[in-house]
Formats: C-alpha cells, sequence, structure tokens
C-alpha cells in the first residue's frame, strides 16, 4: 500500500550545521585545487635542484618545512613544500647568488581563513549537537511543532505540491457513482472557460465521505491525474500539531500558492480534525477553531471561476461544523461506501494485475466471501496471497492463498504451534459443526463454506465460515432471527454433547447482542415497540456506534426484548441440533480428523 510522501521538515538548526560542514570540507579539500593553490610534496634534493636549474621563485621557511615556488618549462608556477634540512647555509648561499627571494613566516597554516573557521566548528560541534539534539526532544514532545514551527515560512512552499500523483480513475475501482461525480470537475479544471462563459458556477469544495479505506484519498489524487493539474494536499492533523497561530497561517498560505497555480486542486485530507463543530461554552480548542475560521474565509475569498477546486475527505461527517457545508463551500457531498460485491471482484481485479496469477484465480468466488471488506483491506489480501505464494517457493499466485489470506484478513495468521489438547479439541469441533448444522438446517441462511479448528492469531480458536450466494442490501426479520440462531448454535451444541458449558462462545454472544439489539431499536423489528427509533447510530463509518434516545424505562423493557429474542434462537439451535444428533457426532469426528473441510464435503456427509 502507498502512502503518500510526508515532507522532511529538519529543524533549521540541522540545515545550519550542514552547511558549515560543507563550507569546511569545500575549503579544506576542494577549493586549494579549485585555485590552483595545490601544494606538492617533494624531496629537499629536488628543491636543490630546481635551484640550481633556477626554477625557483620564492622560498618560504616555516617552523617546520620549505614551502617554494619554482616554474616549470612552459613557464608554469608551481607549490611545493619539504622538510627541513640542517645545512640552511648552503641553501642560503645558492639563493642569494640565484637571487630568489627567501624569508621565514610567522607559524600559521597556508590558508588563515580556513583555520579559523575550523575552529569555530570544532569548538562549536558540542554546542550544536547539544542544540540538535535537544531539538529533537522538543520535537517528540510537542508532536512535531517545533519543527513546523522553524521551518515554517514562506521558503517551504513547495512542500504542498505534488506535482503528478501518477494516479487515475483506472486506478479506482468500484467507485462508479463517486468517479461519475468527479468527473464534471476534471472537465471544469480541464477547461474552466467553458463553464465561465455560459456563467455556470462549479461548487466550490466537494467532499468525499466515506468508512476508512474505500478510496476517498486516492480519487482525490486520481482527479489531479485526470485533469493534469497541480494536487496541494495537506492532512488535517498536520494543522493542529502546530503552535498557536500557525494553523490559521497555513490556511491563508495554502490558498495564497493554490490562486496562483490556479487551475489545480486543493485536497484536504481528515478535514474532521479542523473541522470540528465549533462549541459555543468555552474551554474550545482556539487554535482549532481559528484554523477553521480561516479555512472558512479563504473558502468565501477566492473566485471559483478560477479553477481553484477544493476536495476534503473524511470517515466522520457528523461531526463537521455546519458552516463547512453551507452553499459556497463543500456544498456536494459524495459518498464513497463499502464496495459491492461487484465493486470487490472490480477492486480484486486492478490489484492483481500487480502480481502475478495462475488458471485457478477465482476473483469472484473471493469477492463473495469477502462482504464488508473495503479496497484496502482487498489489496492487502491479494498482497498476502503473493507473499503466502513466494513464502511457499512458487512463482505464481493461486487460488488457495487468496483464500487463505482472506482468513488471514478476517481471523488472523495459523497459530501452527499452539497445543490444543485433546479433549479441548473435540469441544471446539463440536462447537463449530453445532454452528454449522443449525445454519444449514434453517432456510433463510448463507451456505457454510469453510469449517476449521485450526486456531488464528486473532484468539479464535475455530470458525465457521459462511458466505452468500449473491449480494444482499436488505435483511428480514427471519434472516435476522436465524443469524442470532446459528451464532448460538456453537454454545447450543457443547450443552447438548458435553453438557457443560465454556468461555469459546464469548464472541458468538456480543455479535448474538449487537444483531437483536439492532433488530430492536433501529430496525422496527421488535414485538413491543412499533416502528420507533430507540437508539440513534452516532458515527455510520466507524464502527457505528449508537446513543439511546429512549426513556430508561424503555431501556429496560428493550434489554428483556432482546433476552428474549436470543433466548428464543437458543431454544430453536437446541432443537435443531437434538434433531440432527447424529450427523453432529459424525461430522464433529470428521472435523477432527481433517481440522478443516469444505462446504461440499460438509452437504455430502450432512445429506448422504
Ligand atoms: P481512504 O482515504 O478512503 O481511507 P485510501 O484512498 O487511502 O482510503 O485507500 C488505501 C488504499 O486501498 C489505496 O491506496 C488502494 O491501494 C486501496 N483502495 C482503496 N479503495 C480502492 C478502490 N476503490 N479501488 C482500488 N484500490 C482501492
Ligand atoms: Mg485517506
Ligand atoms: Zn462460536
Amino acid at each position: 500500500m502507498k502512502e503518500e510522501k510526508k515532507p522532511s521538515r529538519k529543524p533549521l538548526i540541522f540545515y545550519y550545521f550542514v552547511a558549515l560542514l560543507v563550507w569546511g570540507l569545500f575549503n579544506t579539500l576542494l577549493a586549494p585545487s579549485l585555485f590552483g593553490t595545490r601544494v606538492e610534496e617533494v624531496t629537499y634534493n629536488f628543491l636543490l635542484e630546481q635551484v640550481e636549474a633556477g626554477n625557483v621563485t620564492q622560498v618560504v621557511m616555516e617552523n617546520d618545512r620549505y614551502l617554494f615556488s619554482a616554474l616549470d618549462e612552459s613557464g608554469k608556477e608551481h607549490l611545493y613544500k619539504t622538510g627541513l634540512w640542517p645545512d640552511y647555509s648552503e641553501l642560503t648561499e645558492q639563493l642569494r647568488e640565484a637571487g630568489v627571494a627567501f624569508g621565514g613566516t610567522i607559524p600559521a597554516k597556508n590558508n588563515p581563513l580556513i583555520t579559523t573557521l575550523l575552529s569555530c566548528v570544532i569548538s562549536l560541534l558540542p554546542i550544536l549537537l547539544l542544540g540538535v539534539f535537544m531539538s529533537n526532544m522538543m520535537k517528540k514532545r510537542m508532536g512535531g511543532a517545533m519543527g513546523n514551527a522553524m521551518s515554517f515560512g514562506k521558503s517551504n512552499a513547495k512542500v504542498y505540491v505534488e506535482a503528478q500523483t501518477g494516479k487515475t480513475f483506472t486506478d479506482v475501482a468500484g467507485q462508479d457513482e463517486a468517479k461519475e461525480a468527479l468527473t464534471e470537475i476534471v472537465d471544469f479544471l480541464h477547461n474552466p472557460q467553458k463553464y465561465a462563459d455560459i456563467g455556470a458556477n462549479l461548487p466550490k469544495g466537494a467532499l468525499l465521505v466515506g468508512p476508512p479505506g474505500t478510496g476517498k484519498t486516492l480519487l482525490a489524487k486520481a482527479v489531479a491525474g485526470e485533469a493534469q493539474v497541480p494536487f496541494f494536499s495537506i492532512s488535517g492533523s498536520e494543522f493542529v500539531e502546530m503552535f498557536v497561530g500557525m494553523g490559521a497561517a497555513k490556511v491563508r498560505d495554502l490558498f495564497q500558492q493554490a490562486g496562483e497555480k490556479a487551475p489545480c486542486i486543493v485536497f484536504i485530507d481528515e478535514i474532521d480534525t479542523i473541522g470540528k463543530k465549533r462549541e459555543s461554552n468555552m474551554g474550545g480548542n482556539d487554535e482549532r477553531e481559528q484554523t477553521l475560521n480561516q479555512l472558512l474565509t479563504e473558502m468565501d475569498g477566492f473566485d471559483g471561476r478560477k479553477g481553484v477546486v477544493i476536495l476534503a475527505a473524511t470517515n466522520r461527517p457528523e461531526t463537521l461544523d455546519k458552516a463547512l457545508l453551507r452553499p459556497g463551500r463543500f456544498d456536494r457531498r459524495i459518498p464513497v461506501e463499502l464496495p459491492d460485491l461487484k465493486g470487490r471482484e472490480a477492486i480484486l481485479k486492478v490489484h492483481g494485475k500487480n502480481v502475478r496469477l495462475d488458471s485457478t484465480v477465482d476473483f469472484n468466488a473471493i469477492a463473495r466471501a469477502t462482504s464488508g471488506a473495503s479496497g484496502a483491506e482487498l489489496a492487502n489480501i491479494i498482497n498476502e496471497g503473493a507473499l503466502r505464494a513466494v513464502r511457499q517457493g512458487r512463482t505464481t499466485v493461486n487460488q488457495s492463498d487468496l483464500e487463505e489470506s482472506v482468513e488471514v484478513v478476517i481471523a488472523g495468521y495459523q497459530r501452527k504451534g499452539a497445543v490444543i489438547s485433546e479433549h479441548e479439541k473435540q469441544i471446539i469441533a463440536y462447537h463449530e459443526i453445532g454452528h454449522a448444522l443449525v445454519a444449514a438446517r434453517q432456510t433463510e441462511s448463507a451456505p457454510v463454506h469453510k469449517i476449521t479448528i485450526i486456531p488464528r492469531t486473532s484468539g479464535a480458536l475455530g470458525y465457521t465460515m459462511q458466505v452468500e450466494e449473491g449480494e444482499k442490501v436488505l435483511m428480514t426479520r427471519e434472516e435476522g432471527f436465524n443469524k442470532i440462531a446459528t451464532l448460538t448454535g456453537g454454545r447450543a451444541a457443547e450443552e447438548l454433547i458435553f453438557c457443560s458449558i465454556t468461555s469459546g462462545a464469548s464472541n458468538d454472544i456480543e455479535q448474538a447482542t449487537k444483531m437483536a439489539r439492532a433488530m430492536i431499536t433501529r430496525y422496527g423489528m421488535s414485538r413491543n415497540f412499533d416502528m420507533m427509533a430507540l437508539e440513534t447510530v452516532t458515527n455510520p463509518y466507524l464502527g457505528a456506534d449508537t446513543t439511546l434516545s429512549c426513556s430508561p424505562d424503555t431501556a429496560a423493557k428493550i434489554d428483556e426484548e432482546v433476552n428474549e429474542m436470543i433466548r428464543s434462537a437458543h431454544e430453536k439451535a437446541i432443537g435443531i441440533l437434538k434433531e440432527n444428533t447424529d450427523k453432529l457426532h459424525e461430522l464433529a469426528r470428521y472435523l477432527i480428523e481433517k481440522e478443516t473441510i469444505t462446504g461440499e464435503e460438509f452437504m455430502e456427509i450432512l445429506n448422504g
């Protein structure tokens, strides 16, 4: 999975330090040779020869060596150095005869400027290092605020621009409605004049809303790729990390640059982090509100016809400040929902293009087994499958790789080393067959696809996988009730066969309760209440938390009815298993032997 590149933000002091170092190196190593002042070390002999030949033009004695210059055949001057030799007097005579300027110097290195600088750097080094260390510490403590503050300014303007996103609509699968809505924006960016001529105002902003991993960020990039315009992107969380006043300044900066680069796209990811409802009471987050106010001001301030389109993405639209959704701001809302069966198949195909597949691969079957999976999860399934193929030393990915990776994504990796006693293995097998049998003996429930008692890293000791034949968007009361019965089937089998119960049903209990509650409080499938909303969903895209919207009295009645519904489903499950005890034993024995059985094997034993 690719992530956006985060612009690197090193503190200023870091660059200062690097610059000093480079300057020092430049002076000591490069500059002398560049300016022809490289000094060659030679023998004392060579000096005498050169003096005799009359090539020497100047000799300087330093405390531990002679520096001298001599002309070569072509008359070019070279610099040489050599160590001291005790017979000065003779050399002195010769130099005088030859008329060469000579003398000593005050002991110093050949480039005083460099020496000073270098010694400066060296003496400052500990302080510089300390500074870098401390700014890093502060950065960590303040969540990046320090770095942002120090590198803030016009000069780092480029951080937002991602010239070519390299994504197009073909990279996004199964979001046809969203793509259609965005096509108009692409067209507008291609040719703003066409819209201006007729006097049409395109919405300034579009808000992509949907659960995580459905391709919102990807879609925004694809719009920029399709329109081939600059893409200014910033994530809402980046605003919040900053010092007071920085967020607003950054918004101003961002929009100013966007205005200069029009037509272009400004993309604000995770806009909910700055766009949360402003609180009227005291103690709100001032910084965030300032940033939001600045954003609103900027959106109102610039001319929509210029060709700047603002896209934003969020998975918590319910928390957004209403002001953001007013006409002239993010008035167009583009849902990016979890993909349906067709969409899942299309997404698998898009990502399947990047890996080598063999002929056994059936994306439709995988798509059917992954109801509720997001695009990101599907991409992950393909990748996990490819990794498994590599692990097993194969060069192509086959269907069982993909099936295994579906299970990895749902339930985690197999725990091969887990030690489970024979007795517990029996309980687990009967439990799983209990689920499967109840499912198979009811009319309105999805066919069993696979049963396994191999433990997984998620903590699951076994599971029964059911796969719907087609896509379902509605659920009847009967289906809901049967689902609860199936969920209780595991515990029912334990009770019937072992006359005791285990903790293995905890996940079933949770799911059954959730289902029963939803049926009663939200779907109007209760006996006591009519079409009355007893609970409301607060965040539809993130786990769908609910809040009660009824009196405590009613809440108690709801609990009672939930309990009743689960109890009667549980009784139904026990009834089904009592009628099929022979099959229960036969299937459980088979499962203990095989550890994993397919839906076909299951049906074969059940029917014959
Ligand atoms: P979001 O922003 O909605 O949370 P992303 O756009 O970041 O989701 O999606 C993460 C990754 O998942 C993408 O980079 C892509 O690989 C994959 N993905 C998600 N949705 C789709 C899709 N509809 N088609 C193809 N790939 C998708
Ligand atoms: Mg995203
Ligand atoms: Zn169970």
